[in-house]
């Protein structure tokens, strides 16, 4: 693995670095306040080429490479944690697997709106009673003239309420299925929002779909291979979430040792304490740590390689490290981390969420062992897979 960027990443990420400082950060407070989600917002994304930027150009994208993706996610999730939801899911679960499974007219009816950013993406899998154990969804594609009408409840979908195109579920005759749905499509409706700890610029919504007609032109991939569909849209999009956890660890740092340099106790800064010191210097090797795995899962990604489970390492270890890099940054500041006056109990509230969608955790160390288990029993074929091979995907 090469640790420099070329021109066109160093490009994209001061690029990215500027909008998140510019036009992200001095809102992101208001948005988390006031729950809001932040249209503007997403039209700026837009205009920079930022809303497809991973995606070729020919389907309305920018072209780039999967780590300029990555470098941009973590920039704008520095800023504003619950954006970088947005655009995660927008791009790595609304828009990629469009591309990576769909039809050559699919592609070119659905990705250039959502590359370009006129239209926001979501993806519709978690259900009331089916979240990590995704085969157990019980939304159904019944057979129609034509097509398929699509009957559920979807849980918790990031952008539902703004998306225009749904990736969407269901279970078909020959088993789960994906489709690609217009969120306009008679029978849509929405559920309560969801009033979150963190990410809250992200809107979060239950989206329930009665008797919704799909033509079958719009189903993505072979009847029953919506589960194929899902792990590997999910392999690419724990990256995504592994790059959002390093932003707000980064974000976190970045202010704790500010204000560490600034802040006297006992006649000296509290940086100048060693016990605070040496805070910051564990803080800084985490994110350091996670950003490099993450960088070198999207690396992986970028030559078609196989990266399930180095995603999921970057997602477990960046999500950890996020988690403990707020809290600590929290504590840095005492009484001060803990009043909505400084950001860093907003990265705290935002950190949390990294270890659950996606995939949580506890699944991340499924991926990988069972990853370790088959590498063990080569050459020798795995005899139908380990033992509790059920797809674990949410
Ligand atoms: C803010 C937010 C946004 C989201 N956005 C989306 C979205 O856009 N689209 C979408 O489809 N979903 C979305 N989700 C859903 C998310 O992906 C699920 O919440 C997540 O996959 C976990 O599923 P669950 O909540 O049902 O937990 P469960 O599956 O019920 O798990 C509960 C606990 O049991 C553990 N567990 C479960 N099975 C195992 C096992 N086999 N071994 C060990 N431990 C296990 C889990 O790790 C967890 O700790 C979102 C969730 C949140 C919170």
């Amino acid at each position: 693995m090469d640790f420099g960027f070329d021109d066109r990443q160093e490009e994209i990420r001061g690029r990215a670095a500027r909008f998140a400082d510019g036009r992200l950060a001095p809102q992101a407070a208001a948005l988390d306040r006031e729950d809001r989600f932040p249209a503007e917002a997403f039209e700026a994304l837009a205009a920079e080429g930022f809303a497809g930027l991973c995606v070729p150009e020919i389907y309305g994208g920018a072209g780039a490479d999967f780590l300029a993706y990555v470098l941009l996610l973590e920039e704008v999730s520095r800023a504003d944690a619950g954006f970088g939801a947005t655009l995660a899911v927008h791009t790595s679960a609304g828009t990629l697997p469009i591309l990576d499974y769909g039809t050559e007219d699919q592609r070119r009816r659905w990705v250039p709106p959502l590359a370009r950013g006129e239209k926001i993406g979501c993806f519709a899998l978690t259900e009331p009673a089916a979240g990590s154990d995704a085969a157990a969804i019980e939304a159904v594609a019944e057979p129609a003239e034509g097509g398929y009408r699509l009957t559920g409840h979807k849980q918790w979908i990031t952008n539902g309420r703004v998306a225009s195109t749904m990736l969407v579920f269901a279970r078909a005759p020959a088993g789960v299925t994906a489709f690609v749905v217009p969120m306009d499509a008679e029978g849509i409706s929405f559920g309560v929002h969801a009033r979150k700890m963190g990410v809250i610029s992200a809107t979060t919504d239950d989206v329930r779909l009665d008797n919704v007609f799909v033509p079958e032109e719009d189903r993505l991939g072979e009847e029953g291979h919506g589960l194929r569909v899902a792990l590997g849209t999910l392999d690419g999009g724990r990256i995504g979430i592994a790059a959002q956890a390093v932003g707000i660890a980064e974000a976190a740092f970045r202010y704790a040792a500010r204000y560490a340099a600034e802040r006297s106790t006992f006649g000296k800064p509290i940086a100048e304490h060693q016990a605070v010191a040496f805070k910051l210097a564990d803080m800084q090797t985490g994110v350091q740590a996670a950003r490099l795995l993450t960088y070198e899962a999207a690396w992986m990604k970028d030559r078609g390689m196989r990266h399930t489970e180095a995603g999921a390492r970057a997602k477990l270890f960046a999500s950890r490290v996020a988690n403990e890099v707020t809290y600590e940054a929290v504590q840095v500041l005492g009484g001060h981390g803990y009043m909505k006056d400084h950001p860093v109990e907003r990265h705290y509230r935002d950190a949390r969420v990294t270890e659950i969608y996606e995939g949580t955790s506890e699944i991340q160390r499924l991926v990988i062992s069972r990853g370790i288990l088959q590498e063990l029993a080569e050459p020798v074929e795995a005899p139908g897979g380990v033992e509790g091979s059920r797809p674990v995907v949410g």
